[in-house]
């Protein structure tokens, strides 16, 4: 049999296994579980911190197994056959989505074809050093678009709060597959961080094609394809090669459009051919507020040295509206996330070791369709697809973030003149390069957001004493941690509700959020194309 239980020590008694076994015979005795005569194997499944109090404790939690051997979750079997060339599946973007959904489609020997309009990892990567040391942006390669995705260049964060367990661990043991840590098979909160995640991600992609799959960079998806068959069907893709700027048609069984939510374009290619396919959506914008990381450690910390940054959740509601924390990155950086050259767009990443000087989360207000002011709406409406209405008010966001900074260089004020309502003099040093600009976003903001964040600094700084600080810099504007739009599909079949045929996968799709749960996705509607196409096969 086997006992899931947690147990608590000391930091120093971490690796202490006499100390662990003989805690976990008390837990086990407290639930009055026999174990006379029979092996224990304790297999650590996370690890917490406990820093409400003066002594940090640690909460460790295990599988125990009594009288059986573990499963060995390093070893789950990847079931992966070579492409036969009797199905093939378009699959544009790839993100997590599109390259767990390649992955999956090779348990059945289906041939992947990814378009993905961004570079190759390492001529990424270079686009990205341009962007953050000169500021000039690439519309088309940059931290959300390009190979692997927006989490290629990120922290790696791979927690999520799904309970399927089982569909977490075998994501994450592709990870591993391709060089990820195996200790990301049972931390708490597993991250890969942005140092190792470009080579993981370039060796996804070598395996892909050595299977038969194709993966086309630089190739953008201008249009699907579409016939009434007599419903609504599509039947492949328009693609545009962005280095020569031909142009050309693809067709395949199925189409995933895992395009993340950057993609701006891809919801109007959408409510072009079909504005009934898609469905306004409740999602968050707000700022990204950097501290030192040494101000958040002492915080959670109550002045104790520990090994790793410490990390914050905050919630709190102001006003029938959620304001919380999100994408916290201990010891990380705030990056420029824009897709167009009049955008601002931040967000935040770290690396494997989390050490650098600084630590910053967004800090988002949530938005409901129908707190979209009446002008988006009216512009949505006459446009003939009114859920498109967040859309067109996030990026005029965006657009008036760009307006009040220089450049790239963002607009930024310190915390604490942000509730003051008054001038930086003079800003913090921060992490974010190309570089911060003194705005007053206190004047610029939507002052509904204004409001609530003011609010939901206050209530922080209650949870967190001392993380309202002159020392913390508020950076704009975080607008992209969900979509506005969801692109609907059905419950059973997981196709478009409008659009035979298409499959909406991922973050852009509006059923997933962040690294982990995105990959899920991708195998979750892949499995979903796998059986209908094996039905077809049947009646065929
Ligand atoms: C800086 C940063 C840090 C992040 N940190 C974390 C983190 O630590 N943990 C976490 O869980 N999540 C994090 N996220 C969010 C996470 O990256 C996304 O949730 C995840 O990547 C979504 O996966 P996806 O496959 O659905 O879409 P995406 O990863 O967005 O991939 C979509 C792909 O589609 C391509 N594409 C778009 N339009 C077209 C088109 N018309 N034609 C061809 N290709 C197209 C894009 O170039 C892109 O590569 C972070 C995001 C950013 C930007």
């Amino acid at each position: 049999m086997t006992c899931e239980l947690s147990i608590t020590l000391m930091p120093e008694d971490e690796n202490n296994q006499a100390v662990i076994g003989s805690k976990i015979k008390e837990a086990l005795a407290a639930k009055n579980i026999e174990t006379k005569g029979q092996s224990l194997t304790p297999v650590f499944i996370k690890k917490s911190i406990d820093a409400r109090h003066s002594q940090i404790k640690l909460i460790m939690r295990y599988k125990v197994y009594i009288g059986e051997d573990p499963e060995d979750l390093e070893n789950i079997a990847l079931n992966w056959k070579k492409a036969d060339g009797k199905h093939t599946v378009i699959i544009i973007g790839s993100g997590p989505a599109g390259l767990y959904a390649a992955f999956k489609l090779f348990e059945r020997g289906i041939k992947p074809v990814i378009i993905e309009r961004g570079n190759p990892t390492n001529a990424r990567a270079l686009d990205i050093n341009k962007l953050t040391t000169e500021g000039t942006l690439d519309e088309n390669s940059n931290f959300c678009f390009g190979s692997g995705g927006a989490g290629t260049f990120s922290d790696g964060k791979l927690y999520t709060r799904s309970n399927k367990r089982g569909d977490i661990y075998k994501i994450y043991r592709i990870f591993v597959e391709f060089g990820a840590n195996p200790n990301i098979l049972t931390d708490a909160h597993p991250h890969i961080g942005t140092d190792k995640l470009p080579g993981i991600i370039d060796r996804m992609e070598k395996k892909i094609v050595e299977l038969g799959g194709e993966i086309h960079f630089n190739t953008l998806c201008t249009d699907l394809i579409t016939e009434r068959t007599p419903e609504l069907t599509v039947k492949g893709v328009k693609v545009k090669n962005l280095k020569d700027g031909s142009e050309k048609e693809l067709f395949a069984d199925a189409v995933i459009l895992a395009t993340g939510h950057s993609a701006e374009a891809v919801y109007k290619m959408i409510a072009k051919i079909e504005p009934e396919a898609l469905e306004a959506k409740t999602f968050a914008v707000g700022v990204r507020v950097e501290h030192p990381r040494s101000i958040i450690d002492n915080i959670q910390f109550h002045g104790q040295k520990m090994p790793n940054a410490a990390e914050y959740r905050l919630t709190t509601q102001v006003e029938d509206r959620g304001v919380y924390s999100f994408c916290m990155c201990p010891g990380g950086y705030v990056v420029p996330c824009a897709t167009t050259k009049d955008q601002i767009v931040v967000n935040g990443m770290s690396s494997s070791g989390r050490n650098s000087q600084w630590s910053n989360a967004a800090i988002v207000v949530e938005r409901r369709p129908e707190d979209i002011p009446e002008e988006y709406r009216k512009q949505a409406e006459k446009d003939g697809c009114p859920a498109l209405a967040g859309l067109y008010w996030r990026t005029a966001l965006e657009n008036l973030t760009f307006r009040n900074g220089n450049g790239q260089y963002a607009p930024a004020q310190r915390l604490t003149d942000f509730l003051d309502e008054k001038d930086s003099k003079t800003l913090p040093v921060t992490s974010y390069k190309p570089g911060v600009t003194a705005s007053r976003l206190d004047k610029w903001l939507p002052e509904d957001i204004r409001k609530r964040l003011q609010a939901g600094f206050k209530a922080f700084n209650h949870s967190m004493k001392g993380f309202v600080t002159d020392d913390a810099i508020l950076i704009a504007s975080e607008t992209r941690t969900s979509t506005p739009v969801r692109i609907t599909r059905d419950k059973e079949t997981l196709e478009s509700t409008r659009i035979a045929r298409l499959y909406p996968c991922g973050e852009g799709s509006g059923y997933s959020g962040g690294i982990g749960s995105s990959a899920m996705d991708g195998e979750r509607v892949a499995a979903a194309i796998i059986y209908k196409l094996s039905e077809e096969g049947e009646t065929k």
